[in-house]
């Protein structure tokens, strides 16, 4: 029993529209997880929900959509979409949105929030669907899947996923949007964050993380809690995954720069002859774990 992934946004921070980002995509953290009985998990709620939501409907052809949405943060660039989702128009549907147990107030309120009148034309309590929002005090499971939970380095805090399907000794799929793996101050980390994270990521068949920096950029960028893709391809070979999927680009990034990155990455890899296959989020690409 396997995971699907579709990527429905891959940047970070802001839209990114135009000739320049067409073919890694433009819109806002968004993914889409299918277990194998079909269960929905949308894990970040960033403006690649817009089409999610549109195909989602399509495909019911008018039955009811449920699922669950898991955010790693309420940073605008994770929540800015969820107004724009066609099925949380529609009566009958449900859906429950989970955050960190410590979070899980303040992002209640901002996400309600983004739709008050002041910003929104249509307020949160007009929503046609049920909508649930859930605290995740730690793991959870649901079905035919499990998910884990780990804290990562993000201004605010931000939550690391870890999902499996069926078998939980299952190696799964690994989500972490926005962390910051390079030295800052900061953060309520304990002293041996990196090893726990090295765990949390251990043989995981695919790695979603962060990689908004150069090695130059980030320089410029320390504490604001984000990853340069040099230190995250030695996360993923010293957590020996499978496959790296670099995520949340720079609103600045061009595909060709992204190809470069890619390529970078690649030797990187090769020089330590490491069985670790890297390739860039890009909106449409569809992964199986
Ligand atoms: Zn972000
Ligand atoms: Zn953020």
């Amino acid at each position: 029993m396997s995971l699907t992934l579709r990527f429905w946004g891959t940047r970070g921070s802001i839209p990114t529209p135009g000739s320049a980002t067409v073919r890694y995509g433009g819109n806002t953290p968004c993914v889409e997880v299918r277990t194998a009985s079909g269960a929905l998990v949308i894990l970040d709620a960033g403006t690649g929900m817009r089409p999610l939501g549109n195909c989602l409907v399509e495909q019911a052809r008018g039955a009811r959509i449920t699922g669950d949405i898991f955010l790693s943060h309420a940073h605008w660039d994770h929540i800015q979409g969820l107004p724009f989702f066609t099925p949380i128009f529609r009566p009958g549907n449900h859906f429950r949105i989970w955050s960190a147990a410590s979070e899980a107030e303040h992002v209640a309120r901002a996400v309600r929030e983004q739709m008050s009148p002041t910003v929104f034309p249509v307020t949160f309590d007009k929503l046609g669907a049920t909508v649930e929002f859930c605290a995740l005090a730690g793991g959870h499971a649901n079905g035919d899947y499990s998910l884990d939970v780990h804290s990562v380095r993000h201004p605010g805090g931000a939550l690391a996923y870890r999902m499996r399907t069926g078998n939980s000794r299952r190696p799964g799929l690994v989500y972490i949007s926005d962390n910051e793996l390079g030295d800052a101050t900061g953060y309520h980390s304990p002293a041996d964050w990196r090893s726990r994270l090295v765990a949390f990521a251990s043989g995981a068949a695919i790695l979603v993380h962060d990689a908004m920096y150069t090695r130059e950029e980030y320089e410029q960028h320390r504490g604001w809690g984000h990853s340069h893709y040099h230190d995250v391809v030695q996360l993923a070979l010293d957590a020996d995954v499978s496959r790296l999927v670099l995520f949340h680009h720079n609103p600045e990034r061009s595909d060709a720069e992204i190809d470069e990155h890619v390529a970078e990455c690649r030797a990187l890899v090769a020089a330590y002859d490491a069985p670790l296959e890297v390739l860039a989020a890009a909106e449409g690409l569809t992964l199986t774990t």
